[in-house]
């Protein structure tokens, strides 16, 4: 069991992402579900932002409402499949700031490879909350985790869809401070490092390629 792991078992998202996982989902489908389920979960990450208050007028009278700062929040997506995640978040949050990190697999190692890394200034005022829709062997969101840290943020989270034991170990090991959110724990990784039983390749599902 992992200490910082939250588990979104709501049943809408348990739903769409039920889903998202059958193979003959369209790719439209596939985007639309990711994007409705990105805002549900954005309201579990988002559960303990803090807020401030402010003097507002209602038609009757003023009173002090709280608000929360959306600009201090950092949605940092990892590319590409990250970007489906990112954009429901955004939908929820709009006015949040946006990172980008771009890591892909070495076929042959698995490991994470950067290739592009660009991040809003003032970082070390910001929380952070990472997406991509698979926590798989967890190299990628390692190596993201890292880089962040070098920056200082106040705050970081990690948030996806499909996880399994494999990369919440690895995880774990590597970042036992951040919390981890998704909406699934399944079985095992296989030898090509793909969850089972999983829902396929998240940004080909996304994209429509291959
Ligand atoms: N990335 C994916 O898109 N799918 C997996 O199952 C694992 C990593």
């Amino acid at each position: 069991m992992t200490p910082n792991l939250h588990l979104i078992n709501h049943p809408l998202v348990q739903h769409k992402l039920t889903l998202m996982r059958q193979k003959d989902a369209s790719t439209h489908s596939f985007r639309r579900l990711l994007n409705e389920l990105a805002m549900l979960m954005a309201y579990e990450i988002t559960r303990d932002m803090p807020v401030h208050w402010v003097r507002i007028d209602t038609p009757l009278e003023s009173m002090d409402a709280p608000m929360i700062d959306g600009k201090k929040l950092v949605f940092v997506s990892i590319l590409r499949a990250g970007t489906g995640i990112l954009d429901g978040m955004l939908n929820v949050v709009p006015g949040a700031r946006v990172g980008h990190i771009g890591l892909y697999r070495d076929p042959e190692t698995l490991q994470a490879v950067e290739y592009y890394f660009k991040m809003p200034s003032g970082m070390a005022e910001r929380d952070v909350v990472v997406v991509d829709p698979m926590l798989a062997t967890g190299h990628s969101a390692i190596a993201a985790v890292t880089r962040l840290k070098a920056l200082s943020p106040r705050s970081i989270k990690f948030a996806c869809l499909l996880t399994c034991p494999e990369g919440l170990r690895a995880m774990q090991a590597a970042h036992p401070d951040v919390p981890v959110y998704t909406a699934a724990v399944d079985r095992q990784l296989n030898a090509h490092g793909y969850i089972l039983p999983g829902l396929g390749d998240a940004g080909d599902r996304m994209f429509g390629t291959r």
